[in-house]
């Protein structure tokens, strides 16, 4: 076998890491195998997984339950074609589905990866209206400090400065922006956190085909977390402006934010809802965009007569096993539990950055805590100090945030908690 730096060096040379400069001289660190919350590194280093590697491993690493499960599944078939066939692994999972998520979520598109659902979502709302006749419906509302994926549609409806709207105007579609909401989770929101939403829909309603958002937390854009009235009265606007709401639960999905969907801290039922990440527990990329009976009749009513999306690898039966055995692993553990004891420990883990003069914020919700500074960390020293910590983090801008396996325990919380405090105490401001 080829020793580890020259694989090294074929990584540096030929393989784009997400969001990087091929060029780059920040450090790939090489992982030769993951068990629950612990990364092994090959140069024989663990460290604490403090990012279910970007919120979807919640069970752990190398999980008996699920491995055995996908083995099984490999001794039928590893993949099948979609169209025209079915199989058991989507209709159980499809059942389960529709049992966890809100009442009126009904008919299920599966896609292979979030940016994706959320293109499925995005020509769902465009091809229901034209089902409607009304046709003119084919703009977006979204808020800034949004993300929803990196193709060319979610891209629209990402936050316009983060998501570098400039290089890529002339293909992008111009959606319309509002402002974050400005009201803090747990706290009530004013008419002026609501007014740009009046207003967006007073003047752009009528050539909307729905209102996307990231209920209650927005992730990679800027973990933000926001009031649920904020949620409710989205809700109350769109429907009298006659535009869909579309949630993008791909981050919060399963549990996250202490409850099974972020919608449910704010009791608000979306027409169209995108899940991904946390969904097959972190093993395979599957994603999901589930609508109502209404969206998918009409869709079926109108010209061409079907819903105009087929990926290759639809509903693949190794993702869905995983999917299924991951929610029911979920739902058969004490995840609220874990959820509670992971924000408290947080919290109080936490809490000493507070008083540091390099820190602007701190807020927990559920298994998500973030720390904001007041400026940017500086990547080529800060993650080679958690590792040297023993702790795996990936921050970004003015964000160290931690989403850890919901399985971690109370030691290895407080390590990450630990280490997070001694490092931005150590940053020059
Ligand atoms: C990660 C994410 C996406 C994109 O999912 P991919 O699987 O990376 O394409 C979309 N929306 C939200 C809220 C996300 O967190």
């Amino acid at each position: 076998m080829q020793d580890l730096d020259e694989l090294l060096n074929i990584d540096k040379n030929s393989i784009w890491h997400p969001y990087s400069a091929m060029s780059s001289d920040l450090p790939v660190y090489h992982v030769a195998s993951a068990a629950g919350v612990r990364l092994k590194l090959s140069n024989g280093q663990e460290l604490i997984d403090g990012m279910s590697s970007w919120w979807s491993v919640i069970h752990g690493y190398n999980h008996a339950k699920m491995n055995l499960a996908l083995e099984q599944q490999l001794k039928d078939m590893a993949h099948v074609m979609f169209g025209g066939l079915t199989h058991t692994p989507a209709i159980k999972l499809t059942e389960q589905l529709i049992a966890i998520t809100p009442d009126s979520l009904d008919a299920i598109f599966y896609s292979d990866s979030g940016s994706v659902a959320v293109e499925v979502a995005m020509k769902m709302a465009i091809q229901y209206w034209h089902a409607k006749g009304d046709a003119k419906r084919q703009r977006f509302i979204s808020l800034r400090s949004g993300y929803h994926g990196d193709t060319l549609g979610a891209m629209s409806v990402c936050d316009p400065e983060t998501g570098m709207h400039s290089l890529f105007s002339g293909v992008l579609p111009e959606q319309i922006f509002i402002q974050q909401p400005q009201c803090r989770f747990g706290e009530p929101c004013t008419a002026n956190d609501i007014s740009e939403l009046k207003k967006a829909l007073i003047e752009h309603g009528e050539d909307c085909a729905a209102l996307i958002m990231e209920p209650i937390v927005q992730g990679a854009g800027g973990m933000w977390f926001y009031s649920a009235d904020y949620v409710k009265q989205a809700r109350k606007l769109c429907d009298e402006h006659n535009v869909l709401l579309i949630f993008d639960e791909i981050a919060t999905g399963f549990g996250r934010t202490g409850k099974l969907f972020a919608c449910e801290h704010a009791a608000v039922v979306p027409d169209i809802m995108c899940i991904g990440k946390a969904l097959t527990g972190g093993y395979l990329s599957l994603a999901a965009t589930i609508t109502t009976k209404d969206i998918h009749v009409t869709i079926d009513s109108g010209d061409p007569g079907v819903f105009m999306h087929g990926p290759t690898f639809m509903a693949n039966p190794l993702a869905c096993s995983a999917a299924l055995t991951s929610i029911r692993l979920l739902l058969d553990s004490n995840w609220q539990e874990n959820i509670n004891r992971i924000q408290q420990s947080l919290e109080e883990g936490l809490a000493p950055c507070r008083q540091l003069a390099q820190v602007n914020d701190v807020r927990i919700l559920g298994g998500i805590g973030v720390v904001e500074l007041k400026v940017p960390v500086d990547m080529k020293t800060i993650v080679p100090q958690f590792v040297e910590a023993g702790v795996w983090l990936r921050p970004f801008g003015k964000l160290i945030y931690v989403m850890p396996p919901y399985i971690i325990c109370r030691e290895d919380l407080d390590k990450l908690s630990k280490a997070i405090v001694t490092i931005v105490s150590g940053i020059q401001i």
